[in-house]
């Protein structure tokens, strides 16, 4: 297979690597008495609306979960996301974690230490790790990222993006993976020259 160093795969957290929403129902239903198997999954990425929260009762509930409960250090891998990372990076692909997680000031320390703990004790090669929320202006040659907003303002902006699958970004258009051996797989397709819809790597180093 062809060495591929100058391909940068732009690889979102939430909901792609981590399990937010689950380490988030497990904090909230905890903190608020409720049956976690009780509240539903996001069909719409806003606030938790589906279980009465405002976007406020969010904010709160969020920042108390990060601040409080270190959900950030805690929460569950996606099944398979350090094997599918791995096998890409030895192949040479450059991994660049790009999170939009530092959104409370006061807390930007333990969502930083807990992210990058988190990474190491989940063994997720990368190579940069970066907090922005505007995230066309971090460059890569693919991005995979679960929030329809990221989604299409990439593709906006004329990148290519693979929608991890989610209730809440089914309407959006494929590429999609339901897994990170789809992932990994499609990225490899990209990577062989065989998807050319897709942006193809560089030549070999
Ligand atoms: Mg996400």
């Amino acid at each position: 297979m062809a060495h591929t160093d100058d391909f940068v795969l732009g690889v979102d957290l939430d909901g792609v690597c981590a399990d937010y929403e689950g380490a988030f129902r497990t904090a909230y239903a905890a903190r608020n008495d409720r049956d976690p198997a009780e509240l539903p999954p996001q069909t719409v990425l806003d606030a938790f609306s589906e279980w009465g929260l405002t976007r406020r009762g969010f904010a709160d509930e969020h920042r108390r979960a990060v601040l409080d409960d270190r959900i950030f250090r805690t929460m569950e891998p996606i099944e398979g996301v350090s094997e599918a990372l791995w096998e890409l990076s030895d192949r040479g692909v450059w991994i660049r974690i790009i999170t939009h997680r530092l959104i409370f000031n006061g807390a930007h320390e333990v969502a930083a230490a807990d992210t990058a703990a988190w990474l190491d004790e989940h063994d997720i090669p990368y190579r940069d790790l970066c907090f922005i929320g505007d995230k066309p202006h971090v460059g890569a040659e693919l991005y995979v990222d679960d929030a329809p907003g990221n989604i299409v303002g990439l593709r906006a902006a004329g990148r290519a993006a693979v929608v991890f699958d989610q209730p809440y970004n089914r309407h959006l258009a494929g590429p999609r993976a339901h897994s990170w051996s789809e992932v990994l797989a499609l990225v490899t397709d990209v990577l062989d020259g065989r998807d050319r819809q897709l942006p193809l790597p560089l030549t070999d180093a």
